[in-house]
């Protein structure tokens, strides 16, 4: 599970960690809107989306001095196109995208879409342009209608359950005694994770972002939950540009591109036929991952025998 720990630095002195998935990320940023870390430019204009190409252009960052994190990372994900990042822990996946959402500023470089500067426009424009579907979703305690129209608070009743459709949630919802209207939350029905990103990817297609942040789950879902995600989150990044932190690589082998970070910096990147081929890092991940996945199959079947 992907937590994010996130120290704000309030009026200098007050250290704090919030723990919190990427989930509600509105509700974060009232929070981060106090941090005086990150602050709109006086002026600062709207973003102005066409295609939503993003450029990462010889980022660096730190978040403190001491440590460089990200070290001259140049990337672009041109318009409706994907790019997967991949890499082990600790490489700076996550620190990525909590750039690319302005959480932080970068230290060198700079990071542009459509040609503006990030620090050029507001943070409320920047967000508005960006869905995140998060790994570990938190609900509020509220209906799943409530929960999905969360996304778009003018949308229809009809585009509600258009996007339950879509995120392939509306056949468990159908089975709920109150369907729609069931409390749902900590203090609500208790939903398993798969369900729950479900409904964050429902609430994330109706938001329609020109600008999707995928961050995949790791936990272990059964297979078939696994492929009906993958379904909703194909469906929901055709066609819009996406940035997908990716910890099964089996997920992201049609990626556009992908950027391979270790240590801060991107080693390698391609296609995954370039980079099997190429014997590096992600041949090494890949060889991996496939072996405990060949385990685990043959570990289920014999289970079945016995
Ligand atoms: P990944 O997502 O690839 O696992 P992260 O981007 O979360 O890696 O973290 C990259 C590095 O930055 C790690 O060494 C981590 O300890 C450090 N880091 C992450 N968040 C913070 C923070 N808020 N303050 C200081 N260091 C951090
Ligand atoms: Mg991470």
């Amino acid at each position: 599970m992907l937590q994010l720990f996130m120290p704000l630095n309030f009026m200098g002195m007050v250290y704090r960690e919030i723990r919190q998935g990427l989930t509600d990320i509105e509700r974060m940023m009232e929070v981060l809107d106090q941090n005086p870390e990150v602050a709109d430019r006086e002026g600062a204009g709207l973003l102005k989306v066409d295609g939503g190409t993003i450029r990462f252009e010889h980022v660096g960052f730190s978040y403190d001095p001491e440590r460089q994190i990200l070290n001259d990372v140049s990337f672009e994900v041109p318009a409706g196109k994907m790019v997967a990042i991949v890499g082990p822990s600790g490489a700076g996946k996550s620190t990525i995208s909590r750039l690319l959402l302005r959480f932080y500023d970068v230290t060198s470089g700079r990071i542009t879409i459509d040609g503006q500067d990030i620090r050029d426009v507001t943070q409320a424009s920047l967000r508005a342009a960006m869905g995140v579907v998060p790994q570990d979703t938190v609900l509020f305690n509220d209906t799943i209608f409530y929960n999905i129209k969360y996304g778009r608070h003018d949308a229809t009743d009809d585009e509600v359950f258009a996007a339950a459709k879509m995120a392939q949630i509306d056949d468990f919802v159908k089975t709920l005694p109150d369907g729609y209207d069931t409390m749902v939350g900590e203090r609500g029905l208790k939903l398993s994770g798969g369900e729950k990103q479900r409904v964050a990817i429902a609430r994330t297609i109706l938001k329609a972002p020109p600008i999707l942040i995928l961050d995949e789950a790791t936990s272990a879902l059964d297979s078939h939950t696994e492929r009906e995600i993958q379904d909703a989150l194909d469906r929901v990044s055709k066609d819009r540009t996406a940035v997908v932190i990716a910890h099964r690589l089996s997920t992201i082998i049609h990626a556009d591109n992908i950027l391979v970070l270790d240590a801060g910096r991107v080693v390698e990147q391609g296609t995954h036929a370039e980079l099997v081929t190429r014997r590096g890092l992600y041949a090494g991940l890949w060889a991996r991952q496939r072996q405990a996945e060949k385990a685990r199959e043959e570990l289920a079947h014999a289970l079945e025998e016995a």
